[in-house]
């Protein structure tokens, strides 16, 4: 038996003349999210990439296929993706294989239907004639079925191609999207919270290769609660591929503000900072945006004016996914990706170690800018930019550890 995974792409096969080089991406982020899995040989054709084991033996190649199929439903920018029996384009090849391959699939359905399609127009039979004939002899094979061309609870696709045909039962959903890298690079601030690794999922989804950025407040925040980070970003690489993550020395500046400006404006001059020093690390990683958990009236600092403050400062667009979401939307989504049960850690968040006890809700930009200026802080941001380490997760090392 021959079997090999079929990746149907979506909304790419939409865009036209960047259509190869949108191929070549997927096909290279496919690439590396199964490096370590084993080998694996690839082809593309039809809008389809082909995603074929090597392994002496039909039970190893079962195997990879077991654990590629997992993998490859976090890759952005593939729609449907379906293991798939290859057979010789000969009717009495597909028909006599199809037999046994479909058995799980077929025993556990009453109705069923097949569909052909036949890329390969010389091949001899017309798709019509196709489903006819191999549901007729599925039919003798499975005398329990009946056909349902309506809503079958299974339908047995044939696709007749260049070189081989291919048979499959049921197609599973892709991550839909557009491939990691197609759309540039943007930086993230990520907290520790719930919020941000679902905005970073989110514009990943788009296309965006994702760098983070954290910014920790040591003593006051502990190594945990940067560990924590670090294992959001490890949980993300599935979907974001591999992710530099900058962790940025704010501890100083947090002292300064705390020390010398109005504590009511503590919050928002904290976002400014931060968005100051993501766009300085931004432009130095070639990003051309800037992404955040915030969403509209979540808290004080995320009112349309404080938004405004914030944005004054940044030197590129600020990419708010979550803008219009609850709270409960997005933890069903942290729960999908699987960030929640680190988001929910307790540990304590340089936000949360200075949040004043009543922040402006409607900050003025110049009053804001007012506070901003009784502390020169233009140093600090050097320093902080300059003393902000960096690291890399990559996705295959991060997924072995999670095996
Ligand atoms: P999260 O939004 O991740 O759940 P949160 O709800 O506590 O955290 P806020 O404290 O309101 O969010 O922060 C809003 C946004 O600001 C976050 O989504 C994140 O993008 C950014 N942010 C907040 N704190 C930090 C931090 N310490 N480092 C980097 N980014 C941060
Ligand atoms: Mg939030």
């Amino acid at each position: 038996m021959r079997e090999i995974i079929l990746v149907k792409y979506g909304e790419m096969a939409l865009k036209g003349q960047n259509r190869s080089s949108f191929e070549d991406v997927l096909l290279r982020n496919i690439r590396y999210r199964l490096k370590k899995l084993g080998k694996f040989s690839y082809s593309k054709a039809q809008s389809t990439i082909y995603v074929m084991p090597e392994a002496d033996t039909d039970e190893a190649c079962d195997e990879l296929l077991a654990e590629a199929m997992p993998r490859l439903k976090k890759v952005f920018g593939i729609a449907a993706l379906a293991r798939a029996l290859s057979c010789e384009k000969s009717f009495a090849d597909i028909s006599a294989r199809a037999i046994p391959y479909l058995a799980d699939a077929l025993n556990a359905a009453k109705t069923f239907k097949v569909e052909a399609k036949r890329a390969d127009k010389t091949f001899p039979m017309k798709s019509p004639q196709i489903c006819a004939d191999l549901g007729g002899i599925l039919l003798e094979n499975y005398p329990h079925l009946s056909v349902d061309v309506n809503h079958p609870d299974v339908t047995v696709t044939v696709e007749i191609r260049d070189l081989n045909a291919y048979v499959h039962a049921a197609r599973e959903r892709g991550a839909g999207g557009l491939p990691v890298g197609t759309a540039g690079n943007a930086m993230l601030l990520l907290s520790g919270g719930i919020d941000s690794p679902v905005a970073a999922y989110m514009m990943a989804k788009r296309g965006l290769r994702i760098t983070a950025c954290h910014f920790a407040s040591p003593p006051y925040t502990s190594e945990r609660a940067l560990l924590k980070v670090e294992q959001l970003c490890e949980k993300l690489t599935p979907w974001c591929g591999s992710m530099a993550f900058y962790c940025v020395p704010f501890t100083e500046i947090q002292e300064q503000l705390q020390r010398n400006c109005p504590e009511e404006y503590f919050t928002i001059l904290m976002r400014r900072l931060m968005m100051e020093i993501a766009c300085r690390l931004a432009e130095r990683e070639d990003c051309g945006a800037i992404i955040t958990g915030e969403s509209l009236g979540q808290v004080a600092s995320q009112t349309l004016p404080a938004l405004q403050c914030t944005d004054a400062v940044a030197t590129m667009p600020v990419l708010r996914p979550l803008v219009g979401m609850d709270k409960t939307e997005i933890v069903e989504i942290s729960r999908k990706i699987d960030t929640f049960d680190i988001s929910i850690q307790p540990y304590e968040d340089c936000c949360t170690v200075f949040t004043p006890r009543h922040p402006k809700l409607r900050p003025r930009l110049e009053d804001v800018a007012a506070a901003q200026a009784l502390v020169d802080f233009a140093p600090m941001v050097e320093a902080a930019v300059a003393g902000a380490e960096k690291k890399v997760f990559a996705q295959h090392i991060s997924e072995n550890q999670m095996l």
